[in-house]
């Protein structure tokens, strides 16, 4: 096993931002004798994670999200806290860039010393971004941040993602009659602890119309948990109106959830859940190199398709020969 790097991890430890960024490109490198070296150091820092209060933000590209995330962050700073942004997005790994790469975004944010932001990990998949993200904010953590931001595009399966790593997962929605239905249909109202109607500034009566649709939308839906029907605010992140008001709401759902034991079953069955996904990725990789298998699959796969075999004796006779 890898000595541990203890400048990094007395850096980390100590809140420096500059062995923080080493230590997450480190995290985010592709390199084995990186991956090494990243294991151990997180081994090191787990003891000293778990503090912050971990907040997802989704929303569609334009519903308000680095302006939100942008006045919050600066809100948390006023009230002596200190704050990390992340970000999942993957379609960096294609784009080269990231919904945080571009550094004129939380511009104010970023010259903060309590703020540190960062853009989204590029990786082949999504789950590898998820799970360097999730690595990212155990780091950040250990070096003390209060909150941590997870921030996504209101696109596909990141924002399961982000759901499944967050302790709080946040809409951001925007006040259109029938924007509420979209969510529905995709399935992402049902991941939020809470939503939010941004630009309410713009049309109060319709974000007020917008809120009442949600809020009847919402009764449809099974609540995650008993204890706490998902409150929908308005807010206008622009004017910094709202922002107090989410911040209050999000320190009772942890209390609320922390009196009744959800805050911390959450988070056991995400780590459990994050355990499951590397075994079936790591199963996955070493049936996918097994020499047989590489040699014998596309014989498989003809055969299934062409009706010759079933697909459960092939996968049956498949993974038979991992026991070899
Ligand atoms: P993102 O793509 O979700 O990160 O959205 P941005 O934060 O980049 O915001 C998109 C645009 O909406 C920008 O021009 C913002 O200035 C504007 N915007 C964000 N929040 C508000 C708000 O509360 N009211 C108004 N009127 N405009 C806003």
């Amino acid at each position: 096993m890898e000595p541990v790097d203890h400048t990094l991890l007395d850096g980390v430890l100590a809140r420096q931002l500059r062995p923080l960024a080493k230590a997450i490109t480190l995290i985010e490198s592709q390199r084995e004798d990186h991956r090494a070296r990243a294991r151990v150091l997180l081994e090191a820092l787990l003891p000293h994670t778990g503090g912050a209060m971990r907040i997802g933000i989704s929303g569609v590209p334009g519903v308000g999200k680095s302006t939100f995330i942008e006045a919050f962050g600066l809100y948390l700073i006023e009230q002596g806290l200190r704050v990390a942004v992340l970000a999942v997005d993957p379609s960096s790994t294609l784009s080269g860039g990231s919904i945080l790469g571009d550094k004129t975004r939380m511009e104010l944010l970023s010259r903060e010393p309590a703020a540190f932001i960062r853009p989204s990990p590029s990786a082949c998949s999504l789950g590898g971004v998820a799970e360097k993200t999730r690595e990212v904010m155990l780091v950040c953590e250990a070096s003390g941040f209060d909150v941590i931001v997870v921030e996504t595009v209101g696109v596909g399966q990141s924002e399961i993602a982000v759901a499944g790593m967050t302790d709080l997962f946040c809409l951001l929605q925007l006040p259109n009659a029938g924007d509420e239905l979209q969510a529905i249909k995709k399935g992402v109202m049902e991941l939020a602890d809470l939503i939010v109607i941004n630009k309410a500034d713009i049309n109060p009566v319709a974000a007020r119309t917008a809120r009442a649709q949600i809020k009847t939308a919402l009764h449809m839906l099974r609540p995650m948990s008993p204890n706490w029907p998902v409150p929908v605010l308005t807010m206008s992140a622009l004017r910094k109106e709202g922002i107090a008001e989410f911040w209050d709401t999000a320190k009772r759902y942890r209390d609320t959830l922390t009196a009744s034991g959800e805050f911390a079953a959450r988070r056991k069955h995400q780590a459990a859940t994050w355990m499951w996904e590397l075994i079936d990725a790591g199963l996955k990789q070493r049936f996918r190199q097994h020499p047989r298998v590489t040699a014998a699959l596309p014989g498989f796969v003809e055969a299934v398709e062409e009706g010759r075999v079933t697909p459960s004796a092939a996968a049956r006779e498949l993974l038979s020969f991992l026991n070899e």
